[in-house]
């Protein structure tokens, strides 16, 4: 296989300083061609924007995940981090291909979230869709459910915004089957990563099962999430090819299959070449 794409990787990140060329050196070796590196902050997103490689196409997001969410003042604090976001994007336009990653994580607080935190996430969020709508560049959603409560309570939420004249993709998605149909009814996509080689991920590989080649991304999210065999260590771009093995078993299809359709796919979503 020749052209596997990680659409969501954190190059900038203090793990992989010691190796870099090694880790870009086993991703070629793996058959990755393309990495889009994520913004979650603005420090991030400017060096996600500067990264470069003379093996693999690097293109970059510029956004605020909601663990960044400012909240003394932020309705003073989000506008002056949104003009911050779109000059990155000015600078760097032909390497800002999304933005993001965005979206609600409600996941992060063991007791409770705060009606406040709430409210501070959903404008942060707010603001980034206007920002994606302006700049006619697609979301990275990043969306994750409190586990205290068991409610799927940011999924309710996040399908309350209106993403009308906006794409966009959830990436590393572990919503239920309604979050999916409710994502892919909207005309996004969905992203798989390794956490669909987890013994106990059954339900997240029926998603996959029923979710149109057509619609889905592939992923790493690395250094964060590493597949099964490799848990508890770094994660690093060449595990996507985990990712369209486990895809291709699911739907049994042929790894070529998985792989040439879910790079299109993210051509098309990023129009990237
Ligand atoms: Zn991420």
């Amino acid at each position: 296989m020749n052209q596997l794409i990680d659409t969501h990787a954190h190059l900038d990140v203090k793990q992989f300083k010691p190796d870099f060329d090694s880790v870009i050196k086993r991703a070629r070796t793996a058959g990755v061609t393309a990495i889009i590196n994520i913004g979650p902050s603005i420090n991030s997103s400017k060096a996600a924007a500067q990264m470069n490689s003379d093996q693999i196409k690097m293109f970059s997001t510029i956004g605020l995940h909601p663990e960044y969410v400012p909240l003394a003042n932020p309705l003073k604090s989000i506008p002056l981090k949104m003009k911050a976001l779109e000059r990155i994007y000015q600078t760097y336009p032909q390497k800002v291909v999304g933005v993001g990653e965005c979206g609600l994580d409600y996941f992060k607080h063991k007791e409770h979230i705060t009606d406040e935190e709430k409210k501070a996430q959903k404008a942060l969020f707010q603001a980034q869709i206007i920002l994606a709508k302006k700049l006619h560049l697609p979301l990275i959603i990043h969306c994750r459910h409190s586990v205290i409560s068991g409610l799927q309570d940011a999924w309710e939420d996040i399908f309350d915004f209106n993403f009308s004249g906006v794409n966009g993709v959830f990436h590393s998605f572990t919503g239920s089957k309604e979050a999916a149909q409710k994502a892919l009814a909207l005309g996004f996509y969905l992203s798989f990563s390794c956490i669909i080689t987890y013994p106990k991920n059954n339900l997240l590989r029926e998603i996959l099962k029923t979710t149109p080649l057509e619609r889905i991304l592939t992923e790493t999210d690395c250094p964060f999430l590493p597949p099964q065999h490799l848990r508890g260590q770094r994660n690093e771009p060449a595990n996507v090819l985990e990712v369209i093995r486990v895809i291709s078993e699911v739907k049994g299809l042929s790894q070529e299959e998985v792989a040439e359709t879910v790079y299109h796919n993210a051509q098309k979503l990023f129009s990237i070449v």
